[in-house]
């Protein structure tokens, strides 16, 4: 009764510290109904795995040591809305408990109820919790022409974005040979990507030679059809280094399908750079340290990789958010709501940004 197509099976966790009964639940439901299932007697565990992991729909009994069924549905409900919980029960008769989980469970399925039935009703809630995953997937891809450029601009929205369980891919289109050996940059690209829990795409296009249309616009498209982002960070136009621009322009061509497309700062930005999203990064900006780092042989020749003038950069655009440190971002398309975004707009700036965008 798994899905069709190659999607995996759904993911369910059981939570029942009557190990008979997750024996029997992880045979009918894994065995039988194909699904991918772990069961665990210990709801605090229980929690822990269902906020840290992928899941379809959660399966908890009612009465349990240390925790409760409600207590641990109030705190699953908290940590992850979006996820699909069923309360298992053992009578027909509803007691107090039961009473209390009424309004906060998805369904209620009986232990006794026949083998069958409980598959099938398990089945449509796994569906549902899928769709209703996917409907919330959040997939970034953020785009730079060199190495460095991405985590200069944006690594701090990039760590924001992980900790809500965002997807995040970076593409970096050159390797920068003229900066370094290009190994050297390729490898410490990927240490960067790691240090951000994200995916890197590494490009081959010539450095100081990367072009407005294409192969730029093709290179770009390929990624995004792999990685099928909802949210886009790349330059900005506003900068006076060449292949910056370009990238941004094909950028422009490439993600046009996109709903949210935002361009971080450079170094070499001009202060014609008008921000109006600011994405506090008070958490993040260690992380954002570690991840630019890895750009070691770069670190020694280049001055605006030096820690205290990322962190100064930060401090300056707080100003505009809520924290110490803050990362700003151009707003080129913003569609839908913003929650479950990073930052927060600054509508009273566009005004003034719009001011300065004639040209
Ligand atoms: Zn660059």
């Amino acid at each position: 009764m798994s899905t069709d197509h190659d999607e995996p099976p759904g993911r369910i966790l059981v939570v029942d510290d009557d190990v008979v009964t997750g024996r029997f639940l992880v045979h009918l439901l894994g065995t039988r109904g194909g699904f991918d299932v772990s069961h665990t007697t210990d709801p605090a565990v229980a929690l822990q795995r269902a906020t840290s992991e992928t899941w379809d729909l959660v399966l908890t009994d009612v009465e349990m040591p240390g925790m409760t069924g409600l207590e641990l549905l109030q705190a699953l409900r908290r940590a992850s809305p979006d996820l699909n919980v069923a309360v298992l029960t053992s009578h027909a008769s509803l007691d107090n408990a039961v009473s209390a989980l009424r309004d906060r469970a998805d369904e209620f399925l009986q232990k006794s109820m026949p083998p069958d039935d409980l598959l099938a009703t398990v089945a449509a809630l796994v569906a549902e919790g899928r769709a209703a995953r996917l409907a919330a997937r959040q997939a970034v891809l953020a785009i730079g022409a060199h190495p460095d450029d991405v985590e200069i601009g944006a690594a701090g929205a990039l760590l924001v974005h992980r900790s809500l369980g965002h997807e995040v891919s970076i593409l970096t289109l050159s390797r920068g040979a003229r900066g370094g050996t290009e190994n050297t940059r390729a490898g410490e690209s990927e240490m960067a990507a790691l240090a951000l829990g994200a995916t890197l795409f590494l490009e081959n296009l010539q450095d100081t030679q990367i072009r407005e249309g294409d192969p730029t616009i093709s290179a770009i498209s390929s990624v995004v059809q792999a990685v099928r982002p909802t949210v886009i960070y790349t330059h900005s136009v506003h900068d006076v280094h060449q292949d910056h621009r370009n990238v941004h322009q094909a950028a422009m061509v490439a993600t046009r399908g996109i709903g949210r497309v935002y361009c971080f700062q450079s170094p070499s930005a001009t202060v014609d750079f008008r921000p109006t999203r600011f994405v506090t990064i008070d958490d993040e900006v260690d992380g954002k340290l570690t991840a630019i780092k890895a750009f070691a042989s770069q670190t020694q020749v280049r001055a605006y990789l030096v820690p205290d003038l990322i962190k100064s950069t930060a401090r300056y655009w707080s100003r505009y958010g809520d924290g110490l440190y803050a990362e700003a971002f151009e707003v080129i398309r913003e569609a839908g709501t913003s929650a479950g975004q990073p930052g927060s707009p600054r509508p009273d700036l566009a005004a003034h940004a719009a001011e300065g965008a004639g040209e």
